[in-house]
C-alpha cells in the first residue's frame, strides 16, 4: 500500500521554538521543530518493523540539509532525523510544503545468501507449480511461484519472521485485472528484511496477527482463489523495496525431497 499526504505550511514570521506532530495511519508520526534558524523534521515510528519513506518537498526561503527528495529506510523506535531546513534569508517570509509515500519493509534489503525455504504446505502432500520465476502467464518480471491447490489448504510459514500485514475480507477471486488489489495476503518480514507475501488466500482465511512472529513451517492460513486469480492457487514470492518504492522480487531456493536447495519448475509437483 502506497500512501500520499500533502501538509502545507505557511509562515511569514519565524517562531522562536514550536513543535507539532502529526501521525499518519498508525504508523509513524512527523514531528516539526520551528525555530529562528529554520524547521528541523524528526520521524517518530509507531511500528517496530521497517518503513521505506520518500519525501517531496517545496520550499521557499529554506535549504535542505540532504538532497530532495529523502528516500530513507526507518526502522525501530526511536525518533529518526529527516531533514533540516534553514532560513536563507532572515527577516524575510519562508515556507515548506511536503508530500510523502511510504511502504512497509526495508529500502534495499539482502536476502541472507544462505537461507533456504521451506515448501509452504504440511509434509505428505505434493503440489504442482503451475507458474514459476517469469511465467507467462502473470509472471513477467517477476521471481513468484504459484502451487495449484485447492481452496481451504493448509498454508504454512515457508521461513520465519514476524507478520507485518493481512487481509482476509476479500470475497471475489477471476480472471480480471481489476481484481489485482482484491487478493487476502499474508506478508511476513524476515530477518534480513526481505518480505514473504502468500496471496490468494480464502475469505477470513488468514490464521495469525500483525505483529505476531511465526517459525518456519506454522499454520499462517488457508489457500483460496481471491483476487486475480484462474483458479484456487497459492501465489508466494519474496521481495525487497526499492528507491522508487516498489517491490523488487528475489529468486529464492526451495528445499524438496531429496534436494537441499532447488529452483522450482512450472508442470513439476514438489513434496518435502
Ligand atoms: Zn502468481
Amino acid at each position: 500500500m502506497l500512501f500520499t499526504v500533502l501538509l502545507l505550511l505557511l509562515v511569514t514570521q519565524p517562531v522562536i521554538t514550536d513543535n507539532d506532530e502529526e501521525c499518519f495511519e498508525d504508523t509513524f508520526c512527523i514531528i516539526t521543530q520551528e525555530s529562528d534558524e529554520g524547521v528541523v523534521l524528526t520521524m517518530r515510528p509507531l511500528i517496530v518493523w521497517d518503513i521505506t519513506l520518500r519525501v517531496d518537498m517545496e520550499l521557499t526561503n529554506l535549504t535542505p540539509s540532504r538532497p530532495l527528495p529523502l528516500v530513507l529506510g526507518l526502522g525501530g523506535r526511536l525518533p529518526q532525523p529527516l531533514v533540516d531546513l534553514r532560513i536563507k534569508e532572515p527577516g524575510k517570509p519562508w515556507s515548506f510544503s511536503f508530500t510523502f509515500e511510504w511502504v512497509t519493509g526495508r529500502l534495499h534489503a539482502q536476502h541472507a545468501r544462505s537461507v533456504t525455504y521451506a515448501l509452504p504446505y504440511s509434509v505428505g502432500s505434493r503440489y504442482m507449480v503451475g507458474q514459476s520465476f517469469h511465467g507467462n502467464v502473470s509472471h513477467q518480471g517477476k521471481y513468484a511461484i504459484d502451487w495449484n491447490m485447492p481452496t481451504g489448504t493448509p498454508v504454512l510459514a515457508a521461513r520465519s519472521g514476524l507478520v507485518v500485514a493481512t487481509e482476509d475480507s476479500y470475497r471475489q477471486g477471476g480472471n480480471d485485472p481489476a481484481l489485482k488489489t482484491r487478493a487476502n495476503y499474508v506478508r511476513i518480514r524476515h530477518d534480513d528484511g526481505t518480505i514473504g507475501n502468500y496471496v490468494h488466500l480464502s475469505p477470513e482465511g488468514v490464521r495469525v496477527h500483525v505483529g505476531e512472529r511465526v517459525r518456519e513451517g506454522e499454520l499462517i492460513g488457508l489457500s483460496g482463489n481471491t483476487g486475480f486469480s484462474t483458479g484456487p492457487h497459492l501465489h508466494f514470492e519474496v521481495y525487497a523495496i526499492t528507491e522508487n518504492l516498489e517491490r523488487k522480487t528475489i529468486p529464492v531456493e526451495f528445499r524438496t525431497r531429496g534436494r537441499s536447495a532447488q529452483i522450482l519448475q512450472a508442470g513439476t509437483s514438489y513434496g518435502h
